[in-house]
């Protein structure tokens, strides 16, 4: 049964002030409950006018497709790309540093002749954890019906101008706020010819062995409305891998296997907190996470990170429609076919938008997951003992345990621990429930939670 955080807080910092410190001594218990004004800030400061004209200035560039025309200034990919570096430059105000990231592809299955690949990567630097960096995407490439026809109208509006114009919105409110860690907002190239341009970075960020603590692309996220009719603005899809789909399973992963931890894999503990600040900050939206990698046939450039071993996740809408997606615009037996901005509900985009930032702003917010967690398993009890490494942030206030029953997908139990590097959950048997152990900063912000390995004997 979940219990409340509160009293268990209290009762235990009570408990940990009577034995470890002078009775005059101090410790103002983070509050882990209110919600925290720069959240709510960035959160209503997103602005679905603003996603609005994105959506239509990225329509206007004819098609996007990444062997379209680059000499152009106001058709094909390199306006359009051209034009989202100088927007994310302008609205910053200097606060991002915005770069192009290219390389050239030689060829392969969806590309003819050796194409320059261009992401758009602007950077928010962290002021007291720069090198831990949390990543969104949105792909601002589009296709046609034909995925090589690089020059008929492939306006792209829900796939994905939605995802590219949200990333923009939330780079452009971000910029103008302060986080612990480092936020990377990216427009990709390439994902409707192979994912190559998120494959291209993911790997340059797995060589330079960059720590990146989660990812989101937001790829469809701008229809409410299914091909049937039906009207769901007041939810997303949140896809979130468990065991990673490789031939050669990791230690790490056997160890997960071994445990049941099949749903506590590093894509699933973000996914828990995605949805738990999402949900929080966007009142009345529900994040419906999926556990699975994708939509089956589908793809998007959450892959290429989860290829690294990076934590990953996609954003979708509800009911896709697909008479709006991959099809050349035109009209069949009386029905209009094509990717056109008058399909798209930028509202609804802006909510999931508005989701998207409430929670990276959270995590970057946050102190990073605690290390090296492990379960006690030195003897038959039916008590759970846990150790973990120190965190090293400053601002760090204690730890917090969280659990749940091994059916349900979300956290139903916690408590605050102090700033303790064991703790032993009395009564409550590792066997019935998985745990988690989450780090927790004196304003209260929390980290994803990391799951307890078997102690090593
Ligand atoms: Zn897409």
């Amino acid at each position: 049964m979940p219990q409340s955080p509160l009293t268990h807080s209290v009762l235990l910092s009570i408990t940990l002030l009577a034995c470890a410190l002078p009775a005059s001594a101090q410790i103002d218990e983070p509050n882990i409950n209110e919600k925290k004004t720069q959240i709510t800030k960035i959160v209503q400061q997103i602005s679905a006018q603003r996603i609005d004209s994105y959506v239509r200035k990225l329509v206007s560039f004819h098609t996007r497709h990444t062997m379209s025309e680059t000499q152009s200034d106001t058709v094909g990919i390199g306006a359009a790309r051209r034009w989202i570096k100088a927007e994310l430059e302008r609205c910053s105000a200097g606060q991002l540093d915005v770069q192009f990231d290219s390389y050239v592809e030689a060829g392969g299955r969806r590309i003819s002749k050796p194409t320059e690949i261009v992401n758009v990567v602007a950077t928010l630097k962290g002021k007291t954890d720069p090198g831990r960096y949390y990543v969104v995407s949105g792909h601002y490439d589009s296709r046609a019906t034909d995925v090589m026809d690089a020059t008929s109208f492939a306006p792209g509006a829900n796939d994905d101008a939605s995802g590219t114009a949200a990333v923009m919105e939330m780079a452009c409110v971000m910029a103008q706020h302060r986080f612990d860690a480092s936020i990377v907002f990216m427009a990709v190239a390439a994902e409707e010819q192979g994912l190559y341009g998120a494959t291209h970075w993911a790997k340059q960020a797995r060589e330079k062995n960059l720590n990146i603590a989660g990812m989101f692309t937001n790829d469809i996220i701008g229809s409410s409305r299914s091909e049937h009719g039906e009207i769901d603005n007041k939810s997303v899809r949140l896809f979130a891998e468990g065991i990673p789909a490789v031939k050669e399973l990791p230690d790490a992963t056997r160890n997960l296997i071994a445990t049941g931890g099949e749903s506590d894999s590093i894509s699933r503990q973000l996914a828990r907190h995605v949805k738990e600040t999402g949900e929080r900050y966007v009142p009345g939206f529900t994040v419906n996470i999926i556990h699975r990698r994708d939509r089956y046939l589908r793809g998007g450039d959450h892959i290429p990170f989860l290829e690294q071993g990076y934590a990953a996740l996609r954003f979708t809408e509800p009911n896709e429609d697909f008479h709006h997606q991959h099809q050349n615009v035109r009209i069949e037996n009386g029905v209009q076919l094509g990717d056109l901005p008058e399909f798209v509900d930028t509202d609804y985009t802006a909510n999931v938008a508005r989701v998207n930032a409430a929670a990276l702003a959270s995590l970057a917010l946050a102190p990073a997951a605690p290390a090296q967690v492990q379960m006690n398993t030195s003897q038959l009890e039916n008590d759970t003992s846990m150790r973990w490494n120190a965190n090293t942030e400053a601002d760090l206030a204690g730890y917090r345990i969280v659990w749940r029953d091994t059916t349900s997908s979300v956290w139903q139990g916690s408590v605050m621990v102090g700033n303790v590097l064991s703790y032993t959950v009395k009564g409550k048997s590792k066997d019935n429930y998985f745990f988690g152990v989450q780090a927790v900063d004196k304003d209260g912000n929390i980290s994803v939670a990391s799951y307890p390995m078997p102690e090593k004997k």
